[in-house]
């Protein structure tokens, strides 16, 4: 049998349940930060009319659905 102190099992169980709280904190982010990168890679503003659309082909020439005017993909930047 092991013979552990009380000590050293209280930091045994705070570091298992940090490190579990770590893990998952790290795989949120990482789902969040591809979650952001695919919404700005599929939406996609028109140079002519400013009209704000969703496209989730890999096309990089759209048509604007309201102005019909051929519009570059570019990034979606945060005001
Ligand atoms: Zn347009």
């Amino acid at each position: 049998m092991i013979r552990i102190s009380l000590d050293s099992l209280i930091v045994l169980y705070l570091a298992i349940v940090l490190g579990a709280l770590f893990c998952i904190w790290v795989a949120t982010e990482i789902r969040a930060n591809r979650r952001e990168q695919r919404r700005r890679r599929d939406y996609v503003i028109c140079g002519i009319c400013d009209h704000i659309f969703e496209d989730r082909s890999e096309r990089r020439l759209l048509n604007c659905p309201r102005c019909g005017a051929l519009t570059e993909r570019t990034k979606v930047r945060e005001i």
